[in-house]
């Protein structure tokens, strides 16, 4: 990448964290010129509710980079309300812990109705994608059926969703499945862009429940340890804690320590066996530099605190001038 050409950007993303990174990566983009990136998005939270397809971390991306998110809440579309939600309690469908908006049912319709009319996966979201500029290419990590389950240590086995949204987490987990990813294949145009990307970039998303389902798809991790480009992740731990979320149990369930020296390790190096080239930690984490070093993985420093578009912005050009 020269300083006049605009490189080619992939960001590897979960859902809040991931869309609040992948803008920062756009207005790092267009301060430079035309934004040239793709975010490949984790699609192992995926359900089945009343009928309805719904892809949270896709639509976090979605709402985020079209501007249409509950920037207070934190979730969801803005200005939403819950009529419908209130009528699916009194029919006692669906799921009493977990709130549809009606905006939001409108989307999920959307996407069942052209599901149901033979779209793939990867044609579903790029419908979405044409609604509002997001600005950069949304791509699923695939167009298979992969939900992540939860087994428990008691022996069973929640859905994902009903684990962290009714549980907050509190069931101890023993491990997490994606049932049938051994069998999906990278969405159309996912390998392709990895291959031809100068930059790509791990989001910090949840390691665990976001990144990992990503790396599970046969064809991706070879294809981010083969790229010319160079692989750079953001630790989503910053003082060696979570910012927000259950990351943690995730990652203690996986048997990974959470700090950012230990996620990094757990992602690895590519020239051990891993996908980084380079991470960023945060300033509080600066002593853990040596250990990410250590490993075979180039330690930066930066703020990591996402507070706002610039903020994010920020630890996206540190991660680009990796
Ligand atoms: P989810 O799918 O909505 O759970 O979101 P992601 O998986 O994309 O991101 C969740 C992760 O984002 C959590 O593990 C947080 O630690 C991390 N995170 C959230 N806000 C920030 C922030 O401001 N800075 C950093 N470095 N990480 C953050
Ligand atoms: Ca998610």
């Amino acid at each position: 990448m020269t300083a006049f050409s605009v490189p080619h950007v992939v960001v590897l993303a979960g859902g809040v964290g991931g869309s609040k990174f992948t803008l920062g990566v756009r207005e790092a983009l267009r301060r430079t010129g035309a934004p040239d990136a793709t975010v490949i998005v984790n699609t192992g939270d995926d359900l089945w509710l009343s009928g309805v397809r719904l892809q949270p971390d896709i639509d976090s991306v979605l709402y985020a980079l079209g501007g249409q998110n509950d920037t207070v809440r934190g979730w969801g579309r803005a200005g939403d309300t819950e009529r419908v939600n209130e009528e699916l309690q009194a029919w006692g469908a669906g799921w009493p812990w977990f709130t549809l908006g009606d905006l939001d049912l409108g989307t999920h319709l959307a996407r069942t109705g052209w599901l149901r009319d033979g779209a793939t996966v990867t044609e579903v979201v790029e419908r979405l994608a044409r609604r509002w500029p997001l600005g950069v290419r949304m791509l699923p990590m695939t167009d298979t059926e992969v939900d992540t389950h939860v087994l428990l240590e008691d022996g069973g086995r929640l859905h994902f969703q009903e684990w962290w949204t009714r549980h907050r987490a509190t069931l101890a987990p023993a491990a997490f499945e994606n049932p049938g990813i051994e069998n999906a294949v990278p969405a159309p145009g996912i390998v392709e862009a990895i291959a031809g990307a100068d930059i790509v970039l791990v989001a910090p998303s949840n390691p665990v429940v976001s990144i990992g389902p990503i790396l599970a798809v046969p064809g991706i991790r070879d294809a981010l340890r083969t790229t010319r480009a160079r692989v750079v992740g953001v630790s989503p731990i910053i003082g060696g804690r979570v910012v927000r979320g259950m990351a943690d149990v995730c990652l203690t369930a996986i048997g990974v320590e959470t700090s950012a020296a230990a996620v990094a390790a757990h992602y690895g190096a590519r020239a051990e066996d891993g996908i980084l080239d380079a991470w960023l930690l945060a300033e509080e984490d600066a002593d853990a530099a040596a250990s990410v070093d250590a490993v075979g993985i180039r330690p930066l420093v930066a703020p990591l605190w996402m507070t706002d578009v610039d903020a994010s912005a920020a630890i996206a050009d540190a991660a680009l001038r990796a």
